[in-house]
């Protein structure tokens, strides 16, 4: 994809790895094998952008997201936000960032603190951010505005178990708007929600991110969700990027051959139907061993022997579209 003019998120050469240990007798020897979460991820995020992560359980996109906030540290590489590196932020410039940076979580039920009332668990931002106490009530009411739930005084007094899961995940985004980020990362954030409600919160996050300007990225496996909601898409296999581009591209023309049976997986409007689905043979392999050269050949119909020695390069296959294959795709 090339790099987006106004660039708020930089990413270069991002790893993660977990070691973990597999028995007693790999503590007791020092060995401790890694769970290679994320290899050489380098994207960028242009400012006023809706980005998707798509990819299946395991193959990273979590964990990049947790990246993105801070909240974990990367093995190697680096995540500029606004030209300033996240490793050295510290003090007030690592407030400054949690401010302008923040979190939709994917389960609106665990998100919120059960013996909190709505009015405490929405507010608790700006008293984390040191915002005077005397700003916390117009503030709090002005993310309620946002998030379609203006009858603010039903809500204040209640607590998380007494709304609906629609309801909660609106108070989920008022908590994450109310210090007017210019950063959201939301993570699979209607998968819990009943099927009646999702549509409402999609249609509202997307004019919420209007309305503010905001910079989002979309974690998701369904890409049927982020055809609505990213103008682009960042395919993830095992840690690393298999394909990235203009999201209708994706949808409708998929090149690699793990992006073709996603689409094929999954009922997308407008995608094209004449582009066989490809089947792709067993699960997600051991993210502690890897597949040598291309990381998905032990699933791709088409794997050949060069798959098996050289990684292949994300290479440009369109205007800002990259695919990370040996095959020439058409
Ligand atoms: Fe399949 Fe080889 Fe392309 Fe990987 S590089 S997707 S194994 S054809």
């Amino acid at each position: 994809m090339a790099a987006p003019v106004n660039a708020l998120v930089e990413l270069r050469g991002v790893a993660k790895h977990f070691p973990v240990a597999r028995s007693l007798g790999e503590v007791v020897r020092g060995q401790h094998p890694a769970v290679r979460a994320l290899d050489g991820v380098s994207f960028d995020i242009g400012a006023g952008d809706a980005l998707a992560i798509v990819g299946e359980s395991g193959c990273g996109k979590t964990t990049l997201g947790r990246l993105l906030l801070k909240l974990v540290e990367p093995t190697a590489g680096t995540i500029a936000f606004d030209g300033a590196a996240l490793a050295g932020l510290s003090g007030e410039a690592l407030k400054a960032f949690r401010r302008q940076a923040q979190l939709v979580f994917q389960n609106p039920f665990d998100a919120l603190n059960p013996r909190f009332t709505i009015y405490r668990a929405v507010a608790e931002p700006l008293l984390n951010a040191g915002i005077d106490k005397s700003e916390h009530a117009d503030r709090v009411a002005e993310a309620f505005r946002r998030v379609h739930l203006p009858d603010l005084e039903r809500y204040l007094d209640r607590y998380p178990h007494q709304l609906s899961g629609g309801q909660l995940q609106r108070v989920v985004l008022a908590r994450a708007l109310v210090l007017t980020p210019r950063f959201l990362v939301a993570d699979e954030p209607v998968s819990m929600l009943d099927v009646s409600v999702r549509a409402g919160i999609l249609s509202l996050m997307r004019e919420i991110r209007e309305e503010m300007g905001l910079t989002a990225v979309y974690i998701s496996h369904d890409l049927a969700l982020v055809r609505y909601l990213c103008e682009r898409t960042v395919v993830m296999y095992l840690g690393t990027i298999v394909e990235d581009g203009p999201t209708l591209e994706i949808v409708r023309r998929p090149r690699h051959p793990y992006t073709r049976a996603l689409v094929a997986a999954v009922p997308v409007p407008d995608a094209d139907q004449s582009r066989a689905p490809l089947p792709i043979i067993g699960s997600v392999p051991d993210a502690r061993d890897p597949p040598s050269g291309c990381r998905f050949r032990d699933r791709c119909p088409h794997a050949f022997a060069r798959c098996a020695t050289e990684t292949p390069p994300l290479r440009a296959v369109g205007e800002g579209h990259t695919v990370a294959c040996h095959l020439d795709l058409a």
